[in-house]
């Protein structure tokens, strides 16, 4: 196994970080570099540019706009884009509900969706979870009844936390089509148009007082029959292939590398005892501990990545990435906290929504940052919570 880049991945990475820094928009990476919420516009508007430049899809077959790039220049890809604060193209179109429809899709839907996926005409929203139904997922109530013409299906029920699903134009979700069979076996999968008359949207208001995730109601909601992707009751077989693609990526190191330099930043600003906190013995242990696990969880990555080059797909290590990625990035939040103290405690919503330009304490890198560990409160809970993730583990590595 080779953890080293060639020269050809050095020049991939000079070419990718200098078309980066040329292309993106400066407001929204400085949203991103500070803590900042980008808007809606902010990431369409990204999107878009990278389509443009046929990047919006790495991992995409070619012929379907993807770039054929390898696993190590997707890598590259994803931390130089984390390096200069990229917001990052959101995962539920392009990663999550793509995949699906090219595997599992009619001929008419990869025409149709694919290229509005591609674009971000569309802006997608995932219909899984709902109220008891989320790591017991197969549970689910949310019922699809078909029509006595056969051509629609008739949508009841909920779903919840569902992301950003306020400013969707579709919504892909799983729906019970058999309440008879064994719960995995009489489950569906419908990509849903949010304009459909029957659709409410409900705002959750998070700990860190962002709109991010909704309530999604459905009441006598008609679905066109040609909007089931694959065949009726084997939702729960693409629903999986899905979750299998949400979980790559999610250890972020390259959002942890660039978190780190900035919290180290911070620590060197603030005193404590007369001294730069970053070097009080204590603090300086903890932030010394984050980065050595840090740096092991590259490691872990570059290996994923060497075997996925060799064309093993990512297994039950997924699991170990989500786990690891999302307690560092957890920590990294804590110590910001700790390390500007009061300065973190006035909730400035206004300034993080950035209706005003200077924070109401004068300390433009701190206002941010109560609301930023909040947010982060729940990177161990979605995408399978970290106890979900042990349990995986368990079974299929450690095979109890
Ligand atoms: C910010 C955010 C965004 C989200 N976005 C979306 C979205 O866009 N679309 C979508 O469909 N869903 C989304 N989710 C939902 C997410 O997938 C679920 O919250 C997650 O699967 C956990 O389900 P739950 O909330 O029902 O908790 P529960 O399943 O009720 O779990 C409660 C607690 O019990 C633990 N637990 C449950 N079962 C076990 C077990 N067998 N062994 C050990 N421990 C267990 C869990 O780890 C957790 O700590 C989002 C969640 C959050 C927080």
């Amino acid at each position: 196994m080779d953890l080293n880049y060639s020269a050809a991945d050095d020049a991939f990475r000079a070419e990718v970080r200098a078309w980066l820094e040329a292309n993106l928009p400066a407001d929204i990476s400085s949203k991103i570099l500070n803590h900042r919420r980008p808007s809606r516009d902010d990431l369409v508007r990204w999107h878009k540019l990278l389509a443009g430049r046929g990047w919006s899809a790495p991992h995409w077959p070619v012929e379907y706009g993807g770039t054929g790039w390898n696993a190590t220049q997707r890598h590259i890809w994803d931390e130089e884009n984390a390096r200069v604060g990229a917001p990052g193209v959101l995962p539920f179109g392009v990663a999550m509900v793509a995949p699906v429809i090219m595997k599992y899709g009619s001929e008419a839907q990869k025409q149709y969706y694919l290229p509005r996926i591609l674009d971000c005409t569309d802006w997608w929203c995932q219909g899984y979870s709902e109220p008891g139904s989320g790591s017991d997922l197969a549970s689910l109530k949310t019922r699809a009844e078909l029509t006595a013409d056969g051509k629609h299906y008739l949508v009841n029920g909920q779903k919840t936390w569902t992301t950003l699903g306020q400013h969707a134009d579709m919504i892909f979700c799983l729906v019970r089509t058999d309440p008879e069979a064994k719960k995995q076996e009489g489950i569906s999968f419908l990509l849903i148009d949010m304009k459909t008359p029957g659709i409410t949207v409900r705002p959750i208001i998070m700990l860190d007082e962002e709109h991010e995730v909704n309530e999604v109601f459905f009441d006598n909601v008609q679905v066109p029959v040609e909007n089931r992707v694959g065949e009726e009751n084997r939702g729960w077989t693409y629903a999986k292939y899905l979750l299998g693609h949400e979980r790559t990526g999610i250890a972020r190191v390259g959002n942890s590398k660039r978190e780190l330099g900035f919290l180290k930043r911070v620590a060197k600003q603030q005193q404590k005892n007369g001294r730069p906190l970053l070097e009080d013995p204590l603090f300086g242990a903890k932030v010394a501990a984050l980065e050595i696990e840090l740096m092991a969880l590259e490691l872990t990555v570059l290996r994923v990545v060497s075997s996925e080059s060799a064309g093993k797909g990512p297994g039950p290590e997924a699991s170990m990435l989500k786990i690891k990625g999302t307690e560092i990035q957890q920590m990294l939040t804590e110590l910001m906290v700790e390390a500007v103290g009061p300065y973190a405690q006035p909730f400035d919503t206004a300034y993080l929504e950035c209706e005003h330009d200077h924070a109401v304490t004068g300390y433009d890198d701190a206002a941010p940052l109560a609301a930023y560990y909040f947010n982060y409160r729940k990177t161990s809970i979605y995408g399978g919570s970290n106890e979900i993730q042990k349990n995986i583990i368990s079974q299929m590595i450690l095979g109890l």
